[in-house]
């Protein structure tokens, strides 16, 4: 079966908002062996979004539609699905009920706005709303199956993965397997070169998708082992590099590895300005093995709350694998913690020099045993230098508990 995605709301088209609903929706369906040929994103504008249904009808099995379904006048994606179906709208006395009771369990009466959101059309299945007041809908239309979803992300994941998903999936039973291995720390190119042979000697299909912080591969086949054939030559030849599979992110595999073997990790980011500790603590239970991080950006902060010392820091500068490797000693010992990293780099578009250009990173890992530190050339974008760098240091971590570094 193939699928047809439709991402509605004026802000998309102005730039206001990235459209994450299409590239979130398209690996989810990937996921269950449906692919999208076709995706697009229309304003609000009820005739752009009827003629939009109808062409992504025409393409594809499968439609999937978000945005536009709140409680203001600018969302007319069920008039849209009305003319676009043949259904007419009613009345759902009882939901309104509903969200009449949510709003006072609130302390406040319902806005008349929201009045709009207990209408229901005549034709389709409602797809219930956990996370929020706007409901969705599916229904058939001359053999497409087509749904409609709000567009707030974490309304339309909660009823893809509650309802669409597995009404899908019943529609349509994935007789691929796929598995999706995740690396980081090596180029695409590289990878291909290392893993040429097990490709060539493998029926499977390979995709290889990069990320700007690492190199995901799609392995595709009707056949079990052939998958399982390959990922495990994978394993053998690029081992050091994978991470994680399917949807796992490098911090919650690193936070995972770290529960596990009972360590608590300590952080002193300088140039990432705190961006490893939120991407840590975005992950929920990180408490249990993450112990805080000093955002020590001046020279000051470096010497008085992590200790480094200012000889080091006159000799070598705040960019050098010395002050890394002080910023890490020192970071695990005022948190007592097992690991100490640090990251120190020039992350721009000022502030280079030719002897430490932008881009250049330091880093420091430190465990009372074995200090690493080592120099990345990371590139002239501050923000994809931030990033890298937070990506480079968590890496660092998974390395040293695997006893790669
Ligand atoms: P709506 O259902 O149109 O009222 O959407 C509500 C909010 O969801 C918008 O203000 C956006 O912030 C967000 N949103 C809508 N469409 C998308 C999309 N395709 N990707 C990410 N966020 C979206
Ligand atoms: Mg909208």
């Amino acid at each position: 079966m193939k699928s047809a995605i439709l991402t509605i709301g004026d802000e998309l088209l102005g730039g206001y908002t990235l459209d994450s609903n299409g590239a979130w929706i398209g690996r989810k369906l990937m996921d269950i062996g449906i692919r999208t040929i076709w995706k697009t994103s229309v304003g609000d504008i009820k005739g752009e979004i009827v003629e939009a249904m109808a062409l992504a009808a025409s393409k594809a099995d499968i439609v999937i539609c978000t945005g536009g379904l709140g409680p203001t006048r600018d969302d007319i994606t069920m008039d849209a699905y009305c003319e676009f179906t043949g259904a007419t709208l009613e009345m759902d006395e009882g939901y309104l009920e509903l969200l009449r009771e949510r709003f006072s369990r609130r302390g406040v009466d319902m806005p008349e706005s929201n009045l709009n959101q207990g209408l229901v059309p005549d034709r389709g299945t409602i797809i219930p709303n956990s996370k929020g007041s706007a409901r969705g809908l599916w229904c058939t239309v001359d053999g497409t199956w087509l749904c409609i979803l709000p567009g707030v992300p974490t309304e339309m994941k909660s009823m893809m993965e509650e309802t669409v998903l597995p009404e899908l999936e019943q529609m349509s039973p994935n007789e691929l397997i796929i598995t999706n291995i995740r690396t980081t720390g090596v180029m695409e190119s590289q990878l291909h070169d290392l893993l040429e042979s097990a490709m060539e000697e493998s029926a499977v299909n390979i995709a290889f998708l990069p990320g700007f912080s690492g190199v995901d591969l799609r392995l595709t086949a009707g056949d079990e082992s052939a998958v399982a054939e390959l990922a495990s030559n994978i394993y053998d030849l690029a081992g050091k590099y994978i991470y994680a599979e399917d949807w796992v992110t490098l911090e919650q595999s690193v936070g995972e590895s770290l529960r596990e073997k009972g360590l608590m990790l300590a952080l002193a980011e300088s140039c990432t300005g705190g961006l490893l500790g939120d991407r840590i603590t975005n992950v929920p239970g990180s408490s249990e093995y993450f112990a805080g991080s000093v955002i020590c950006y001046s020279d000051k902060a470096k010497i008085n709350l992590v200790g480094v010392k200012s000889e080091t820091l006159k000799k070598y500068g705040a960019v050098s694998e010395e002050t890394a490797a002080e910023m890490a000693a020192g970071v695990r010992k005022v948190f007592d913690a097992d690991i100490g990293v640090s990251i120190t780099g020039i992350a721009g578009p000022g502030g280079g020099t030719d002897e430490k250009p932008v881009g250049l990173t330091c880093f420091g890992l430190d465990d009372g045993e074995k200090p690493f530190t080592r120099s990345v050339q990371f590139y002239r974008d501050r923000r994809f230098n931030k990033e890298l760098s937070a990506q480079t240091a968590l890496n660092s971590v998974r390395l040293r508990i695997t006893g790669r570094i």
